[in-house]
Parts: C-alpha cells; sequence; structure tokens
C-alpha cells in the first residue's frame, strides 16, 4: 500500500523516515506503516501551499469547481476501493463506509457550484462622492487536521470548501487512519490538481500541528477532534491571532415526547445512536423520553437493538463494528461500569468483549440512568444508550441543556408546535427534529458552546475560508 505524504504534488517515501504502525481494529492485525513526519515535513507543505496560492486564487471560480467535479467523479469511481480502505482501518461496516464516500464527494460537487456564488456588495454611501464595495478574498493557506471516525467525509469536508474558495490546503489526518487520506491524495494526483494546492503530512500530530500554528503562512485552521485539543489549539493560535474554525466533542440528547411517533424515533434512535459503533461528534448520547410513552419505547427500543450485528465490518450482515482502539473500548467499560455501580440497569448488551485485544462492544441500553452517570455527561464514542424518564416539557429541555457541549440534539414529536417549541430552547448548533440523521453537504454543520467555533457544509462553510474586503472609493 502506498504509505507516502503528497507534499508539492510529489510523494514523500517511508523509507527516509520513522514509521509507525497502523492496525486494523476488528482483527488487530498490522494493515501498514506510515512514515512520522513531523515540523519539517509540515513546513515543506506549508511553504509548497504558499507557492501555489496566488496561481490557485487568481483562477476562477469556474476552473477550480471543474477540478473539485473531476475529484468527485474520481471518488464515485473509487466508491469500493475507498470504502473498503475506510472499513480496513476503522472498522465501520462497509455499507456504512460506501456510505461515507458518497457523503465525502458530495462536498466536492456542492463546492464546485457554490464557489461560483462567492460575490461581495455595494452599500449605500452617506456621502454623495464616495462608493462603498465589499470584495470576498481567499484567506490564504488553510492547515486541516482531521479525525479518524470519518475520515474521507472530515477531509473533503474541510478541502472542498477551501480549495472553492481558493485556498490551497495542507491537510494532517488522523494517526489512526491515515491510508483513507492518502486513497484520496492519488485522486486528487490523478485530477491534476497543480502542485502545491493540496498537501497530505503524516505522523507526529503535536510537531505538525505546533508548525501549523506556528507558521505565519498559514492563515486559517480547521480542526475536527476532541474539545481538550480544540482548546490547545487555540491557546497556541492565540500568538498569531490565528482563524480557527473548531468541531469539537458532542454529548447529544434526545428527546422523545409522549406525541412521538414511536416507530420513527426508535428507528432513528437507533441510525443515530449505533451508526458507526455510535462514535461519530453528533450521534445521540443520552435518551429522555416521556413518562406516557416510556415503557413502550424502552420495550421497542430493546427489541430492534437485539437484531443488530456485532461483527467485522467486511461480513455483509455486521451492524456495528469494533471500536476504533483498546483505549476507546476502556473508556466504554468504565462508563457502563460507572453507571451500573449508581444504579442503573443493563437491559441489552453491557458485557465486555472476548478475547485479548478485541475492540468489540455489543449494542448497549442502560435504564434507570441519571445525572450523577458519568455516561451522561462525558462523551461516550461507543454503542451505548442511557435512557432517563422525564415527565414535563420544560423538565427535559432543562435536562438536555445541562452539558457545556452544544453540537446536536434531537427531538421527537408530531405536534408542530410542541415540536418548535423544545427546537427553540435547545442550546445546539445542529437539531434533528424526527431526523437521526441530519449531516448532509448543503447544510451548515458545527457547534455551540465547548463544541466549537464556526460551521462545516452549506453557505457559512466557504465564508470561514474567505477573508471581506471594504473598498471604499473616493469619485
Ligand atoms: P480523538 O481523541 O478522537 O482521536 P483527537 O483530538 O486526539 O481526537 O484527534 C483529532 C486529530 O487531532 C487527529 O488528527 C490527531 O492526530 C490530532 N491531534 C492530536 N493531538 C494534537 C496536537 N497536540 N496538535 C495538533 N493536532 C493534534
Amino acid at each position: 500500500m502506498n504509505n507516502g505524504m503528497y507534499i508539492d504534488g510529489e510523494w514523500i517515501g517511508a523509507h527516509r523516515f520513522e514509521t509507525m504502525p497502523v492496525d486494523n481494529p476488528a482483527t488487530g492485525e498490522r494493515i501498514g506503516d506510515i512514515p512520522v513526519g513531523g515540523a519539517l515535513e509540515a513546513k515543506m507543505a506549508i511553504d509548497a501551499a504558499a507557492r501555489a496560492f496566488r496561481d490557485w486564487a487568481g483562477r476562477t471560480a469556474a476552473d477550480r469547481g471543474a477540478y473539485l467535479m473531476k475529484l468527485y467523479r474520481l471518488m464515485l469511481e473509487h466508491e469500493e476501493e475507498l470504502a473498503s480502505c475506510i472499513t480496513l482501518e476503522m472498522g465501520k461496516p462497509l455499507k456504512e463506509a460506501r456510505g461515507e464516500v458518497r457523503y465525502a464527494a458530495s462536498f466536492l460537487e456542492w463546492y464546485a457550484e457554490e464557489g461560483k456564488r462567492v460575490c461581495g456588495e455595494t452599500i449605500p454611501s452617506s456621502h454623495p462622492n464616495k462608493r462603498i464595495v465589499t470584495l470576498r478574498q481567499p484567506v490564504g493557506v488553510v492547515g486541516a487536521i482531521t479525525p479518524w471516525n470519518f475520515p474521507a467525509a472530515m477531509l473533503t469536508r474541510k478541502l472542498a470548501p477551501a480549495l472553492a474558495a481558493g485556498c490551497p490546503i495542507v491537510i494532517k489526518p488522523s494517526e489512526w487512519t491515515p491510508f483513507t487520506a492518502i486513497k484520496l491524495m492519488e485522486l486528487v494526483e490523478r485530477a491534476e490538481f497543480p502542485p502545491g494546492t493540496v498537501n497530505l503530512v503524516l505522523g507526529d500530530a503535536a510537531a505538525i500541528g505546533g508548525e501549523f500554528m506556528g507558521n505565519e503562512k498559514v492563515k486559517k485552521i480547521s480542526f475536527t477532534g476532541s474539545t481538550r485539543v480544540g482548546k490547545l489549539l487555540m491557546e497556541q493560535g492565540a500568538k498569531q491571532v490565528k482563524k480557527l474554525s473548531l468541531e469539537l466533542g458532542g454529548h447529544a440528547p434526545m428527546i422523545v415526547l409522549d406525541d412521538a411517533d414511536l416507530a420513527l424515533a426508535v428507528r432513528e434512535v437507533i441510525a443515530s445512536k449505533f451508526r458507526n459503533a455510535g462514535q461519530a461528534c453528533i450521534c445521540g448520547n443520552r435518551v429522555y423520553v416521556q413518562s406516557g410513552v416510556y415503557d413502550r419505547f424502552v420495550a421497542l427500543l430493546a427489541e430492534e437493538t437485539l437484531k443488530l450485528k456485532v461483527g467485522d465490518g467486511f461480513d455483509a450482515d455486521t451492524d456495528i463494528g469494533p471500536l476504533i482502539n483498546s483505549a476507546a473500548l476502556e473508556k466504554v467499560e468504565r462508563q457502563v461500569k460507572d453507571a451500573v455501580a449508581k444504579g442503573a440497569t443493563v437491559l441489552t448488551g453491557g458485557v465486555g468483549p472476548e478475547g485479548e485485544g478485541s475492540c468489540f462492544y455489543p449494542p448497549t441500553i442502560l435504564t434507570n440512568a441519571d445525572e450523577s452517570m458519568l455516561v451522561m455527561r462525558e462523551e461516550t464514542f461507543g454503542p451505548v444508550a442511557p435512557i432517563r424518564k422525564f415527565h414535563a416539557d420544560e423538565e427535559a429541555i432543562r435536562l438536555a441543556n445541562d452539558t457545556p457541549y452544544g453540537l446536536a440534539a434531537y427531538v421527537f414529536s408530531g405536534s408542530v408546535s410542541r415540536g418548535m417549541r423544545v427546537v427553540e430552547q435547545l442550546e445546539y448548533g445542529i437539531v434533528g427534529w424526527n431526523d437521526g440523521l441530519p449531516s448532509t453537504a448543503q447544510a451548515p454543520f458545527g457547534g455551540m458552546k465547548e463544541s466549537g467555533i464556526g460551521r462545516e457544509g452549506g453557505r457559512e462553510g466557504i465564508a470561514c475560508y474567505l477573508e471581506t474586503k471594504y473598498v471604499s472609493i473616493g469619485i
């Protein structure tokens, strides 16, 4: 497997570098090794991107869009290869990985078009002899740091709008899932992007991140990952007032009101909670169910959850693959043990994996959950659904908002007025109302509170790669 870094249109081979292993979380087997790049390779890539900037920014949006469309078509042509790579290195079921490739590609198509609609304004002046116009110009070289849970989509969600806006990009993917990023770079090469417009560096996260934050040629950072690292980047960025977009952790509440379509609510809670084995920042983390429908909802949810099959993502009937690594598994086990010790009842799952090194965890439903439990407060990133009963709508809203996170929330209600009232009071950047899977390229995705800064996707997703220049003209 190609394991190089892609810098200035060249593959920088592994042979000159120290390497680090990448394992398949389903089997524990070694997939390959990647070079441990650091500040030097990051600097080389940033320099290449800076050299590419004037030419790329000076092209028409239509020209840049044509490159993005080429990459879009190549991604669809290579859907199976990309999907297999995702399953191999991060474990999600192959059917979900195929869906991720299509979702990832959709950002290229959408921003190929949206780039053409970037425009400034003319503003009426207060003086008869002045004219006011605004220009919207690319911010410059972008440093992108991406996570392992959606190794293709989190990359294209940054790459597509940055390139469409006229910004070259240097990408650092997660060390757990570098091969999907490498495969995408192979397609970038085939799409013949000008050298330096797209670069990939691999290896030492702190060293590469440090160079991104300290190098004045990097004008903008887009990060998706943990709140811990996001805060660190904010601190590091303060020195140069670096522009930051941060998409960080979440702890999504799912509120089931007593007028909800229960079959729909169960289907969507399962989709949100168990997709990707619960390893998504917007996945439901805690479920609040109104007293009148509590027993029926819980019974239905348990019935459907028991049908889910845990296994290797390459098995056609697998619904839930492994967790990314043993640390992720330990965190889930710790949260479930803590909940049980504090009075939660295990309705399904709850038993750790068999066999050393295994990262599988069964879909788990906990009832009698309350706020004292870690699982109700800390991001779980695993297939565990703690359920708590509530009585009044206001109680659910208060509980839902009682967290430093504010990324995604979900409400299930058949009533427009009740549902809308709840939606309006939720302190979250994304709300799924009778919808457990709200992500899509044309909508603004991002969080309030400690879940981040800025939005990705939609019109807002390109705005963060643009500066507004106000021009006052005396005539
Ligand atoms: P997770 O715990 O889900 O892996 P992280 O925030 O650790 O989340 O990882 C998200 C991305 O941030 C990865 O690409 C990772 O390599 C990168 N990262 C981790 N530590 C740092 C750091 N100190 N500086 C910059 N990037 C980092």
